[in-house]
């Protein structure tokens, strides 16, 4: 067994069934069958011949995800924890249209997908982080988290079954997107490719704690994906109070690198901003946050803090988040307050996984 099925490009399989004298066209076919109709298996793929079935599941795995719990109601977030192949737990949290968070415009759904299984930086306010880095996840283990909710979906609405729900991604679950740089842009290049996802480059966005070396071999890839990044403190002291990632690469480094981004995309970058009480909503910090997106072209969005179980932090109260951002749009820099979406499930990153871990640890020690 080399690899999954989802793991491959068009280019990939055709070399493929080229070896195998396999006519282009089931290529084709295949592909279909993966990314239109979402199978789950090859039994499914019944204009296939069955020796040619029998040959691709030799070479090929076919993994899909197992839903292990799911959160929230259809005209909200909802939060899928998906089971992996070697029993890891990652999650994907489906948010409805919100047409002014990370794009354009949307009339359907926002996919937020993860990358890795833990997260190995250590963000002192992250539930991801908590119990270390486990492992990247693999092209299809990404890929798979789109098709796998897309086929939840198609059970709900049975009437079309190939109706296409997601048309937003954001590369924001669990883990550092550009710390598994390799898997994470084979897996955009198949769900953005016609022949796979076919979500637009434009339509996907990559959150990041701030790689800057990632961030400048970023700028140079040839499909123009949306940038965030997570800066949640404008000087390096309160940043790096609670991001240890600012001692490997400090504001000025980081600065440089999306500068070369900016220069090569001429594309707004956004700054992730998560107010926590009395660690970074101070008025002081408004200042370098403005200086800091203007010479960077960014907008500015503020996320009130989500409680994690076990973590002092706290959201600041309205009052003060409100203040923060008028203080913020005073100086003329784009900044919005994001109330967050689905708050109430636990919809920050790493959140149900940890829940569900501490809840099996729990267990099993009883
Ligand atoms: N590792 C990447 C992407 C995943 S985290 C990154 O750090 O950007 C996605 C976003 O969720 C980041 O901006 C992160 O700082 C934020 N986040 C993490 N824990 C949070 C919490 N408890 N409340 C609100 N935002 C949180
Ligand atoms: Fe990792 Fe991002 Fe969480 Fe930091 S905020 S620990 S980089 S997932």
């Amino acid at each position: 067994m080399n690899c999954d099925i989802k793991s491959q490009t068009a280019e990939e399989l055709q070399k493929q069934f080229l070896e195998w004298d396999q006519p282009s066209y089931r290529v084709a076919q295949l592909l279909a069958w993966l990314y239109e109709r979402r199978a789950s298996q090859w039994s499914e793929m019944t204009n296939l011949p069955k020796a040619l079935r029998e040959l691709l599941s030799r070479q090929f795995s076919f993994e899909t995800l197992e839903l292990v719990t799911k959160q929230g109601s259809p005209d909200s977030t909802q939060k899928f924890l998906w089971r992996l192949g070697d029993g890891a737990l990652v999650e994907s949290v489906l948010i409805p249209a919100s047409p002014a968070l990370y794009g354009e415009a949307s009339d359907r759904h926002t996919l937020c997908v993860s990358t890795q299984v833990g997260c190995a930086y250590g963000c002192r306010f992250c539930a991801s982080g908590l119990d270390g880095w486990k492992r990247n996840l693999g092209v299809h283990e990404i890929v798979e988290q789109i098709l796998a909710v897309e086929r939840w979906n198609a059970t709900q609405s049975p009437a079309d079954p190939q109706t296409r729900l997601i048309n937003n991604l954001v590369i924001m679950g669990m883990g550092e997107p550009l710390a598994n740089y390799e898997n994470l842009m084979k897996a955009l290049k198949i769900l953005n490719a016609s022949w796979g996802g076919g979500i637009g480059a434009r339509k996907i966005t990559i959150s990041t704690s701030g790689l800057a070396p990632q961030i400048r071999k970023l700028a140079d890839e040839p499909l123009q994906f949306r940038l965030a990044l997570s800066l949640h403190g404008a000087t390096d002291e309160i940043r790096g109070r609670i991001m240890p990632v600012n001692r490997k690469y400090p504001l000025t480094v980081l600065a440089n690198a999306l500068e070369y981004y900016q220069s090569k995309r001429g594309r707004m970058i956004t700054f992730e901003y998560i107010l926590i009480a009395g660690v970074n909503d101070g008025l002081d910090q408004v200042k370098p946050l403005s200086e800091l997106a203007r010479r960077l072209n960014a907008k500015v969005n503020l996320i009130p803090y989500n409680k994690v179980d076990g973590l002092p932090w706290e959201r600041p109260d309205e009052a003060t988040q409100d203040a923060f951002l008028a203080a913020v749009t005073a100086c003329g820099t784009t900044a919005t307050l994001r109330r967050e979406k689905g708050h109430d499930i636990d919809a920050a990153c790493g959140q149900l996984r940890l829940r569900t871990e501490q809840g099996l640890t729990k267990h099993l020690s009883a």
